[in-house]
């Protein structure tokens, strides 16, 4: 998950944790704050981005699983099925395993034989 960093907004109303900034770990989805979580005042969002909270994989799933999202949106199902499909490889995600299949078949992609795919590799990664 991403460190997201914030300032108060009128720095003569907020206390000692706000007042020169801080640090808050949220997830991609869940909309910025509004205020401090410690004196309730209003503070922004300087950085997004700015850092991952556990391990540069987290963020570069994160990424990806919003382009692999943004494709789905145009309809690019092919796009997304590839993208989606060689990225649980890398990070061996079943579900996004089953996510590329759903999209592969909306690309017109023979499902039976893809699923028959999936199971070949799920028991060559697991010996
Ligand atoms: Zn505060």
């Amino acid at each position: 998950m991403p460190i997201y960093e914030y300032e108060p907004v009128n720095i003569n109303n907020c206390c000692n944790k706000c007042e020169h900034g801080f640090e808050y770990i949220q997830k991609i989805d869940d909309s910025p704050l509004a205020e401090c979580p410690n004196c309730g005042s209003r503070v922004k969002k300087i950085i997004s981005w700015c850092r991952a909270a556990v391990i540069e994989t987290s963020e570069e799933h994160a990424q990806i699983s919003r382009k692999i999202a943004a494709y789905e949106k145009e309809g690019m199902w092919s796009h997304a099925a590839e993208l989606a499909d060689t990225h649980a490889e890398k990070i061996k995600d079943n579900r996004l395993k089953m996510r590329a299949i759903d999209n592969y078949e909306k690309a017109g992609y023979d499902a039976g034989t893809l699923e028959k795919h999936a199971k070949t590799d799920n028991q060559n990664a697991e010996p």
